[in-house]
């Protein structure tokens, strides 16, 4: 068919670059819909390890190519990308829970995904416990019939407990119950969730896969088939698809994570030394230091830290000159999220957690890529807020 109007020749041109760039980087595709073959070849399925490609929402080379590569690394069978990290939690609740059903999840968990237990799921009649991170295989005695998941944070949300994995993990194989952990802090890789009996992982991409806080993205990997199929059908449902152009900065972050986290893990454990020794500081929480709990945990079952990290300062520390003392940091900016290149700090007026802990006088830090010295000293003249 000959076309003439230049209108049509917009939507179906004859003008083509030639093929053959072979580029470092894997290329963004963006689209929604993608041409099938044949009208005998019309299917809609979300399983692209059986027919890739039936529409742009179930995956485009771009985000399946950085699922595939968050499989590898996490050595998971599977991989799902979700819009954020949040979205990732979501996803494992409302892909192993049922209506009725229990979960168990830790005291120290991520606040926004204790807030979906506690607003959401609770009106889907789930019922969520809370029990002590450091339960270990104690995690028996609250599990009941209808338990359907137990959810693992390690290290905790702002707290940054370890928890003793193969033992929680253990029971739940004993007792087949789905057992799901948020690995955001190790990355992926300074954790190896499926060794230690792990079934399910999510990340918070936005962490140090992106690595550069200009995207949002989260990712959910499963031990085998079976929980990839569980998870597949629900991903289409909620309709969680995510953008190619942040997957492609997420495939771009993955390529500096090791030479970040060595320089992170570094940076951040001098810092957190040097706060440490400051008189006005009563504990380091630093999975790294003898002074964090479960910190033998660590030793044992991770291969490094990273650059997130909480101080607790001493009970005669008034709240407000550590307000005083925040505002006058000039390198660690004041925002939520971390895993970026830019050092952060924050401060709680309230954590949820059993017993509880004095939120005012716990202080986050996440440490950035900037000089370690100039980071002390940032810290070292904020200090005269407490003399
Ligand atoms: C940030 C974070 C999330 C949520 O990630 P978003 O991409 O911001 O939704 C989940 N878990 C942990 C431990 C986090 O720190």
């Amino acid at each position: 068919m000959q076309m003439v109007d230049w209108r049509s020749r917009l939507i179906h041109p004859t003008g083509r670059a030639p093929e053959g760039f072979r580029s470092l980087a894997t290329p963004t595709f963006r689209g929604s819909t993608t041409i099938l073959r044949s009208a005998a070849d019309v299917a809609d399925h979300w399983d692209a390890s059986q027919a890739p490609y039936r529409y742009g929402f179930y995956g485009t080379p771009t985000t399946l190519e950085l699922a595939a590569r968050i499989a590898e690394l996490e050595g998971g069978a599977h991989c799902f990308i979700t819009p954020g990290g949040q979205a990732a939690i979501a996803l494992v609740y409302l892909s192993f829970v049922d209506a009725g059903g229990h979960v168990l999840v830790p005291d120290s968990v991520y606040g926004p995904s204790r807030d979906l237990a506690t607003r959401l799921l609770s009106r889907m009649d789930i019922d969520a416990e809370y029990y002590d991170p450091a339960i270990g295989s104690g995690i028996e005695a609250l599990c009941r019939d209808h338990t359907q998941l137990i959810w693992c944070e390690s290290p905790g949300s702002v707290t940054m407990e370890i928890q003793d994995i193969p033992a929680i993990t253990q029971v739940a194989r004993e007792r087949r119950i789905v057992s799901a952990l948020d690995n955001t802090y190790s990355a992926g890789v300074l954790f190896d969730a499926f060794s230690h009996g792990i079934d399910v992982t999510m990340q918070a991409l936005t962490k140090y896969i992106g690595g550069h806080s200009d995207l949002l993205l989260g990712s959910v990997t499963v031990r085998d088939r079976e929980l990839y199929l569980r998870i597949g059908d629900v991903h289409q449902l909620l309709g969680m698809s995510a953008s190619p152009d942040d997957c492609s900065l997420a495939l771009r972050g993955l390529q500096t994570l090791a030479v970040r986290l060595d320089q992170l893990e570094k940076s951040t454990v001098e810092i957190a030394r040097f706060l440490s020794a400051q008189p006005e500081i009563e504990q380091v929480m630093h999975p790294a230091l003898p002074s964090s709990p479960g910190h033998q945990l660590w030793k044992r079952d991770f291969k490094g830290s990273a650059s997130v990290f909480s101080v607790l300062f001493r009970e005669n520390v008034s709240r407000e000159s550590i307000i005083r003392f925040i505002d006058r940091l000039k390198l660690f900016k004041l925002g939520f999220s971390w895993g970026g290149v830019t050092s952060l700090v924050m401060r709680y007026e309230e954590l949820s957690r059993v017993p509880p802990v004095p939120a005012t006088r716990i202080v986050r830090f996440n440490v950035g890529l900037e000089a370690t010295a100039d980071l002390i000293a940032d810290l070292a003249s904020a200090w005269e807020a407490f003399r």
